[in-house]
């Protein structure tokens, strides 16, 4: 049997070929295809720090920027062992796709460093910070390339990024460099728990529009999550805010369930204190596979990359899997889950939020203004659901399949509307001279 896809640019190539086939083309894509899909720029920087215990030690990281049709990278950065190349252009490509399917004048940019962030302290996560920024020097920049945080970076992350971009370019309005930073430094309220909300807002849209006959609420729909850092915990307040059962929830060393109903808050203060969502009161503790294969209605992989693969899609209890992470389902998953009837609503739709808040962050600080809460959260609102409606639309018209196979899903809509956006811009534009 041939062996699974799982690196992340094949896929996302798989993705990109699979969505450039469904959109009419009467003159053909006269190249423009294969320009819409490889990165613009990638940087890979080698960097020395010295350790708490006084020994340099080599770190690797990388920023891409996939493309910048319509406008300015834009892409978190990420501290993690698994990070390298095709990883790293695979999600700025998610990016590019992500900010046309919500309508943000940015294009797509990812970065990361290759190291273990649980066994570092944090002054030496200080130093890898800074060390890397500088190393990328001008190719960051407010109006070129816009980190934003990620899994193990977070708004203390992009405080150090600021600091360290604003002292290389005193005298200067730097604060757009970066988004998703404290409060008082230029952050925006809602930012933290923007991925959440969208996720929040997008399912319930979907739900509220007929996108899952026979689930029109989520009044007491069982809710399953995998992950329980930004993107998770976040998302399980929401909700269970509006009524939701949440089920199961995981982190890297545990799941942990209750039929009922999990107390999310004190889950949350559970792991906030250990660590570790294991052991919270009023939960039972299991492996943390268990959270994928959780009885329930919606299942929400918050995590990492290749979670539901062709080993365990089969596995899958939900009806309706929401990406609150980036790139959790693999192509052989997508495949199975559609011939089981099972609906996905994909990451570049449903995690969206986070760079939707971004981007107000982004416009706040370039007009050194603060937003209130209600202004960020009513401008997220109406921006999950026009583009939750788009995609919907998209698919609706997108043509049916022939000879067996699965029809056309929420992804290859998705990733369809966001191709046509980034190529009408690159038409409109012309390719320069
Ligand atoms: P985070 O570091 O805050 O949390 C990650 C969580 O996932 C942690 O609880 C970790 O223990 C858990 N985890 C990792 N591997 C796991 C596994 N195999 N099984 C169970 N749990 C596991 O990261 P985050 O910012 O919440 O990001 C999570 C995902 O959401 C990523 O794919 C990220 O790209 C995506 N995302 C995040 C944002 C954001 O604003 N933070 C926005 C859009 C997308």
């Amino acid at each position: 049997m041939q062996s699974e896809v799982l690196n992340p640019h094949r896929i996302a190539r798989i993705q990109f070929d699979r969505a450039a086939s469904l959109i009419d083309t009467p003159q053909g894509w006269g190249g423009m295809d294969e320009w819409l899909f490889q990165p613009e720029q990638t940087l890979m920087v080698t960097i020395p720090v010295v350790m708490d215990d006084g020994v340099v030690r080599t770190f690797r990281g990388y920023r891409v920027i996939h493309n910048t049709v319509r406008g300015p990278g834009k892409g978190g950065i990420r501290f993690h062992p698994a990070v390298n190349e095709d990883e790293v252009r695979a999600l700025a490509t998610w990016m590019t796709w992500k900010c046309a399917v919500v309508g943000v004048p940015f294009g797509g940019a990812k970065g990361g460093v290759c190291c273990d962030p649980t066994t570092l302290s944090t002054d030496e996560r200080r130093r890898i910070t800074r060390r890397f920024i500088a190393a990328l020097g001008d190719n960051i920049g407010p109006h070129t390339d816009i980190p934003a945080p990620d899994p193990y970076t977070d708004s203390q992350t992009m405080a150090w990024i600021y600091d360290t971009y604003s002292m290389m370019h005193p005298g200067r309005n730097t604060l757009p460099v970066v988004t998703g930073k404290p409060l008082d430094i230029g952050g925006i309220v809602g930012r933290t728990t923007a991925t959440g909300r969208g996720v929040f807002l997008a399912t319930r849209h979907f739900l509220e529009i007929g996108g899952l006959p026979g689930l029109e609420s989520l009044e007491s729909a069982a809710v399953a999550i995998q992950g329980f850092g930004n993107a998770g915990r976040h998302s399980a307040a929401f909700f269970a805010e509006a009524g939701a059962r949440i089920v199961a929830v995981s982190d890297t060393r545990g799941t942990v369930v209750n039929g009922s109903g999990i107390d999310v808050a004190a889950v949350i203060a559970h792991k906030d204190e250990t660590g570790a969502v294991a052991g919270a009161p009023g939960t039972e503790t299991m492996p943390p596979e268990a959270a994928l294969e959780a009885d329930c209605d919606i299942l929400i992989p918050a995590a990492m990359e290749n979670q539901i693969t062709a080993a365990n899609a089969d596995s899958v209890k939900a009806r309706l899997v929401v990406e609150a992470a980036n790139g959790p389902t693999t192509p052989a998953a997508d495949r199975i889950l559609a011939g089981r009837g099972v609906a996905v609503l994909p990451d570049i739709l449903a995690n969206a939020g986070g760079v939707v808040v971004s981007y107000f962050e982004w416009v706040q600080n370039l007009q050194n203004e603060e937003w209130d809460e209600d202004r960020v959260e009513q401008g997220l609102a109406k921006r999950m659901r026009r583009a939750t409606e788009s995609v919907v639309e998209r698919l609706a018209t997108l043509p049916a399949p022939t000879g067996g196979e699965p029809g056309p899903d929420l992804r290859v809509a998705a990733t369809a509307r966001a191709v046509e956006r980034t190529r009408a811009t690159a038409e409109e534009r012309g390719v320069w001279p």
